[in-house]
């Protein structure tokens, strides 16, 4: 594959173990939240949050159904679109549900945004948004997910499900892109 981007490293910003233990504290309070459900659906946004919904449903004691929903955003390259599609819809049916949407980062909040109105607008009976990672300094519309794991700095992030170009979805721990040229 060609690169098309200057060499860089990463720095580890968040270990893999941080990241298990605030999962399950997360876990804990979600299934506090949704005591008593029959069904929760758990909505992964693809691609970047495949690694975080996968260790998050194993935390969570509650019955869990588990779709995914990809909305377009970022492209391949490190700056934003603003105007969000969606790409895939869910295979399930939500009115009446109970719903956890689960998204790898808030940035500047357009994704999220646009993709709760879009689910609102199905009927859930509730629904609640939960993001590993949250950078409070990029947000462009008002938005806030029920849940952060990670309030970090204006710094572009890979790992854990989140890539740069594609990669670095694989590395178990978040660490910030830093070029060396
Ligand atoms: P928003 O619509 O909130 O600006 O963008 C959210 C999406 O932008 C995230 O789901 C993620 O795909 C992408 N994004 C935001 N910040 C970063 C980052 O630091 N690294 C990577 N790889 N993607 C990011
Ligand atoms: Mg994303
Ligand atoms: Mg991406």
């Amino acid at each position: 594959m060609p690169t098309d981007h200057p060499p860089y490293v990463i720095d580890q910003m968040i270990s893999a173990k941080s990241i298990a233990a605030r999962i399950e504290s997360l876990a804990r309070e979600i299934a506090t939240e949704f005591a008593g459900t029959d069904k929760l659906v758990v909505v992964g946004l693809l691609r970047g949050s495949f690694v975080f919904i996968a260790d998050l449903v194993r935390e969570l004691d509650l019955p869990v159904e588990v779709d995914f929903l990809e909305a377009s955003s970022y492209g391949d390259g490190m700056t934003s679109s603003r105007e969000v599609r969606i790409l895939k819809d869910l295979r399930g049916q939500i009115e009446g549900r109970d719903v956890l949407v689960v998204e790898d980062i808030v940035d500047t909040g357009h994704t999220l945004a646009h993709v709760t109105k879009f689910l609102l607008s199905r009927n859930p009976a509730r629904l609640r948004s939960i993001a590993l990672l949250d950078k409070p300094a990029r947000r462009e519309v008002d938005f806030k997910a029920d849940w952060i794991g990670f309030e970090i700095p204006d710094e572009f992030v890979v790992g854990y499900g989140i890539d740069y170009g594609q990669r670095n979805r694989n590395l178990p721990y978040i660490g910030k892109v830093r070029f060396t040229q």
